[in-house]
């Protein structure tokens, strides 16, 4: 059994969670309330709904997050050896790039800090 997630990949977590909920509210229909039980972080996702193609993107970038070998961890973008499939990270770019440009329309620019793609 994996250890308890730190402050921080919570926060990456959460973060992540957030910005595929935006991407997938303003592009998809046929959204259901999101868990991942495997991942025993249920408690962070109580507001996210997502499609059937933003559930898989968000489980595989969790998934990937939570493997993260790199510590300190920079940013995905600037990793020197990335570990997302090409799609996914194609994917997540896009997904991150439009809800980013939405943060700062709404005046949230604090969780750009935390923008990891
Ligand atoms: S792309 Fe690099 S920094 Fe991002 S999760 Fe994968 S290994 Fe970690
Ligand atoms: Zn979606």
């Amino acid at each position: 059994m994996r250890r308890e997630p730190d402050k921080k990949e919570k926060r990456d977590i959460r973060t992540l969670a957030r910005f595929v909920a935006l991407y997938c509210g303003q592009h998809h229909a046929g959204r259901t309330p999101f868990t991942f039980p495997a991942s025993g972080l249920d408690s962070l996702f109580k507001s996210v709904e997502l499609c059937p193609e933003c559930t898989r993107l968000l489980k595989y970038g969790l998934s990937m997050r939570l493997r993260c070998p790199l510590d300190p961890k920079p940013l995905c973008k600037k990793c020197p050896n990335p570990c997302y499939r090409p799609e996914y990270r194609d994917k997540i770019r896009e997904v991150m790039r439009f809800s980013g440009m939405q943060m700062i329309k709404r005046g949230r620019i604090d969780l750009l800090y935390h923008y990891f793609f």
